[in-house]
């Protein structure tokens, strides 16, 4: 991720355990550690609530509402804000349930993140329409919502890795 030292600008350097950057010539220590991301499965009571990427990666294609967590920031308090930003529209914090985590890599700008998603879910019922009316989506970040039914989710369409898992994992839950 480096090609020189960001301190001495050596050429020496040494790239440990795919997130530790020393530099043997100046000391230079960078620890590239996973950063933590929140994700929200909608649950309308027979379909999950995705949302169509309007930017790279994987422009496109399905994920959940969420994103990174902020530094000085609590997992919750990220995925609230991200849900504000992304959607327009929170969901009442007593009603999120911490569904599962899985890790994930998201490459953006020439730097590969590796990072600890918790996926969060809220249960919404009644007709997708009733829940889509309630957003006013960011559009350079979403293109649209789609709700997917429980027996009509293809995993193909799915972003990343851990969005996958989790899916998979919630709708084996549900049998
Ligand atoms: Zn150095």
């Amino acid at each position: 991720m480096f090609n020189y030292c960001p301190s001495c600008a050596s050429t020496n350097i040494n790239f440990e355990d795919a997130h530790v950057f020393r530099c043997p010539d100046c000391g230079f220590v960078y620890y590239h550690n996973t950063a933590a991301a929140t994700a929200l499965i909608v649950d309308t009571g027979d379909s999950i609530m995705f949302v169509r990427r309007g930017k790279e990666p994987a422009r496109g294609k399905l994920d959940f509402p969420g994103g990174f967590v902020n530094p000085q920031e609590g997992a919750v308090d990220g995925l609230l804000r991200e849900c504000r930003e992304e959607l327009g529209w929170t969901p009442h914090r007593s009603s999120l349930t911490l569904f599962a985590s899985f890790p994930n890599v998201y490459p953006y700008k020439n730097i590969v993140y590796n990072t600890c998603d918790l996926f969060f879910s809220v249960r919404l019922d009644g007709p997708p329409e009733k829940t889509e009316s309630l957003f006013r989506l960011e559009k350079q970040e979403i293109m649209s919502v789609v709700f997917a039914g429980y027996d009509k989710i293809n995993l193909d369409e799915i972003a990343f890795d851990s969005v996958r898992a989790a899916v998979s994992l919630y709708i084996q839950k549900l049998k």
